[in-house]
């Protein structure tokens, strides 16, 4: 056999190889899933929950604010009562408090509620945060457990690359380049051989003259389908 197809397949074999654990790495055991679901709804809850304490917080800092201004003007409109002339600014005044005083006691109801509702935040964050810290180191410890079953796939996956490494320098850089294009656009199977005329990448049968030239094994020859290199091998058993 060609040269050049000896070392593009021995490339597809790394290169099949690398695939096949990059999709075991990809693949979340269940467990790990269900570890950080678990963890992303509290992480939410949690979320909320913050940031309705902050916003009761800072309503409660509006609301206190108007208060003391309205209690305030309420001090200076009583103190005003007793300087009035005459029954027309009496009314008036009179009329100022009523305002004052249903504000300022309006005001009081408020605060008490959202003091109410302040403390009862508090309570819930304290208590999720604590949910929430033991969903996050269960979910670091399965992550790590995930890691810990992954370490033989890692490992085998950094000496083939490394191994690939080495293969490409072996191949001719135009025919890499195509190799590489095909292998994207092909679900990673860029050479495969050919039976009884028929490319095995895309199972359509070759014209007979090209099915005559790979035999030949001269140059490479490409599906015109798939566009995918072919090789060809007299016997079957040698497969693999
Ligand atoms: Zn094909």
């Amino acid at each position: 056999m060609l040269n050049e197809l000896v070392e593009l397949i021995h490339l597809q074999k790394i290169d099949n190889r690398i695939a096949e654990i990059e999709t075991a790495l990809a693949n979340v055991p269940t467990y790990l899933k269900e570890s950080m679901e678990h963890f992303e709804t509290l992480e939410k809850k949690y979320n909320e929950a913050k940031a309705e304490y902050e916003a009761n917080v800072a309503e409660k800092e509006t609301v206190e604010k108007s208060y003391n201004e309205n209690k305030a003007l309420l001090d200076k409109a009583q103190k005003k009562l007793s300087t009035v002339k005459n029954s027309k600014e009496y009314e008036a005044v009179l009329k100022e408090l009523d305002i004052l005083k249903k504000n300022v006691n309006d005001e009081e109801l408020k605060l008490l509620d959202l003091n109410e509702k302040i403390e009862n935040y508090e309570k819930n964050i304290e208590e999720m945060t604590s949910k929430y810290n033991e969903a996050k180191q269960k979910l670091e410890e399965d992550k790590k457990r995930r890691d810990e079953e992954n370490k033989e796939l890692v490992e085998e996956l950094e000496k083939l690359k490394a191994e690939r490494e080495e293969q490409v320098k072996k191949i001719k850089k135009s025919t890499l380049s195509k190799y590489e294009r095909i292998r994207k656009a092909r679900n990673n199977l860029a050479i495969v051989r050919i039976i009884d005329e028929t490319c095995t990448g895309c199972y359509m049968k070759v014209p007979p003259q090209l099915f005559v030239e790979v035999k030949k094994n001269v140059h490479i020859q490409q599906c015109p389908n798939c566009q995918r290199f072919l090789y060809y091998k007299e016997d079957e058993q040698e497969e693999n």
